[in-house]
Order: C-alpha cells, then structure tokens, then sequence
C-alpha cells in the first residue's frame, strides 16, 4: 500500500521564506512528522512524497535512507497536480492509495489503518470530524439563511484513501476542476460513493502561525513524555574597523566602518548560533566552525547558523524562540530589523515570529558605547526529545 503525502504548496508567509512544511515542530520538521507516521504504519509499503520544485531538487535528509522506499517528485500548481505527479509514480501492484497533507503531522497509526481499511472495503473513504457547532448557511454580507441540520455536515481530514482504480478515475476526470481542496470531491464528482470514517480532533492541519503555536503547546502538553525544554546563551562582540562590511544578520547596513574578523564578522548570527548550540550542549560556534579553519573564512554567517540548526536538529532539538539584543551606539537598526529577523528565521527553519531583535545604544559608555566595538547578546529556547546523537555530549538533564 503506497502513501502520496502531498507537501508542494509553498505557505511562505507563515514560514519567512520557507515552505510551512518544513519549519520545526517540538524538534521535527512538520514534513518529517507526517512522513514518520506513515514509516510507522505497518499497513504502508511506500511512500511517495511531492515537493516543491526547488526543494525536490535537493530533499532534506530525513527522506533519503528511511526504513521504506521513499520516493520524491514535483508538485504542481494546484494539489491535484501534485497528487497526479505522485501518483504517476505508483507501482502498478499498488491497490490502495492514501494521500496525507503534510501540513497535518498528528496523524496516527490508527487513523491510518482505520482509513485504508475502509477504503478497501468500499473504493474510497476520508477521516472526517462531524460538526459540533451548529452550522448555518450565510450570504456574502453576514446573513443567515439557513440553519443546516448539524448531523449531516463532516469537516474533511486527511488520510483520504482509495482503490487504485478509483482515484486514476477521479485524477483523470477532474483534471479540469479547479481549485479542489481534496482529493474526495474530485472522487465524488466522478460519481464515486465516498465513506467517512472517524476522524481525529487532534489531527489539525498547521496553516497560520497561530495553528504552529497551538501545535507546540500540544507537544508540550503531552509531553511530559520525553519533550525536553533546554534554554541557550550566546554572546558575540566585534571590532569596528574601516574599510569592513556591516553584516548583522546576513543584511548589509550602509554604515563607514564593519566589524572586523575571520568571517563576515556577523555577530548576530554568532551570538545566535552559540545560543542554539548552548542550548543543547552542542560545543559552541568556535569548535564547529574554528577561526583556524580556511573554509570559514570570510564564511556567510547564515550558513554557519542554518549547520548549528542542522547539528541540534540531529541531537533531537528544534527552535522554539530567539530574542537577540544588538549594543550598538551607531547605525541605526530599526530600519533592518525586519530584513533580520526574516533572515535568521530562514536559517533555523522557524517561523519569522519565533525570532525577536531590538537594537539599543549604551548611552555612549565602554568600547560599544563609544562606536569602537558592536556587541550582541542572545537566548534560546530550543525543545526536542533530547535524543542522543552525533557525537554530541549533553549536560546532566535529568527528567
Ligand atoms: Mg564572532
């Protein structure tokens, strides 16, 4: 039985640039959550993921050597292209087909047996929840017109899955539909019996950022269970010299001096970094990515943070939040803080409103307060499930 999850929309506002799919929840991508419950599932042979174009080029890690077959391709423009690019892929053997969002990495083993299971017995079946609002029908502008009786309305989930035959019949008919949201309606409108099996509450699709906050409190939550919380501090101060690049946070700030060192001198993403690799007892920046060391030199400091979140995510551990002060008497920052924060969200696979900057002056006292140095202090707060890794030496914790 083969698993499509369907992971080619692009949801760049929630995550700074970054397809929604593959920010950090409670130490794991939402991607490799949702993959991980089908690698899970003993109904599941295979499975075949749709990407992004620009990230199927180069997929992250956890897809490749995995326990099944995982096989990436192309998304399209609308979901059912992408589905239909998944499905192109199935082995002919296949008899049924599941297709999961990405975007709804609390599936669990159950959900998927119990779906898949009714999907064989009937052709085709979705995990939905029945309404427990009362649900009216409204016009445009707020006004009611009906009252719809409450046992006959079902809010769609995924696993959605089907017989093989079913859903080429559904992909090939409604090919011209646009803007189907599941794969269900285009089953139902080339007259296929869809059933409904129970869904899950807490099986919610991630879309706003809010939706991403909520699903961390569940992790959370449950998660006396091994989700540990770790806290991180990193500190980073440069000299300002002429004839240097201001680099803070991957943005160039006009400015007549830039801060001196081996690298681009960012000493944000320094600070950053030592925090994220503090925080899980990782080291720190200087023995991952030593002055000594020619390939650093002159090194994109983003680079060197997106590899710190690389070396804490296979510890276990993802983002949760940064705060970053930056001491600096001249330039300004406000005007780039934005562009910053953007920045360093990217690099770490967060949402842009998991990372905080302010800038302040120090009154014209000490090396930063009198323009010869900038200085940048950082915490973060990182959880995860802790598990040992790489090489990597943790502090005593206990739980
Ligand atoms: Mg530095």
């Amino acid at each position: 039985m083969t698993a499509i999850i369907a992971a080619g929309g692009r949801g760049l506002r929630l995550g700074a640039g970054r397809p929604k799919q593959l920010l950090s929840l409670g130490g794991r991508p939402i991607l490799q959550r949702s993959v991980d419950a089908f690698l899970r599932s003993d109904r599941i042979t295979d499975l075949i993921v749709a990407l992004p174009r620009e990230l199927a080029e180069a997929p992250p890690a956890y897809l490749r050597g995995a326990s099944k077959a995982i096989e990436v391709v192309n998304g399209g423009d609308r979901r059912q292209d992408s589905v239909a690019n998944a499905f192109a892929r199935v082995s002919s053997r296949a008899e049924i087909i599941v297709i999961h969002d990405a975007a709804r990495p609390f599936v669990t083993g159950d959900l998927i047996t119990r779906t898949v299971e009714a999907a064989a017995r009937h052709g085709a079946a979705i995990a939905a929840l029945g309404a427990t609002d009362t649900v009216k029908r409204g016009t445009k502008d707020g006004v009611i017109v009906e009252t719809i009786p409450r046992d006959e309305i079902f809010l769609a989930q995924t696993p959605q899955a089907f017989r093989t035959a079913v859903l080429r019949d559904a992909l090939a008919r409604g090919g011209a539909v646009s803007g189907a949201t599941d794969e269900a309606s285009l089953a139902e409108r080339a007259g296929h019996a869809v059933h409904l099996v129970d869904g899950d509450p807490r099986n919610v699709k991630i879309t706003t950022a809010a939706d991403l906050q909520a699903a961390e409190r569940m992790i959370q939550s449950n998660g006396g269970s091994g989700t540990a919380l770790r806290v991180g501090n990193g500190y980073d101060l440069h000299r300002l010299v002429a004839g240097r690049r201001l680099v803070l946070g991957g943005v160039v700030i006009p400015f007549d001096k830039g801060l001196d060192g081996h690298s681009d001198a960012d000493a944000v993403c320094h600070a950053v970094t030592d925090a994220i690799l503090g925080a899980a007892a990782a080291g720190d920046i200087g023995r991952h990515f030593p002055d000594t060391d020619a390939a650093w030199k002159d090194a994109d400091s983003l680079a060197l943070l997106t590899r710190a979140s690389a070396i804490i995510a296979d510890a276990g551990f993802g983002v949760s939040n940064v705060d970053v002060v930056v001491i600096a008497q001249r330039p300004k920052l406000a005007p780039h803080v934005d562009a910053i924060r953007a920045n360093l969200a990217r690099a770490m696979n967060v949402a842009v409103d998991c990372v905080s900057v302010k800038g302040k002056t120090n009154e014209g006292v000490d090396a930063t307060g009198t323009g010869e140095a900038i200085a940048v202090h950082a915490v973060a707060l990182i959880l995860g499930s802790g598990k040992m890794g790489s090489g990597v030496i943790f502090g005593g914790h206990s739980k």
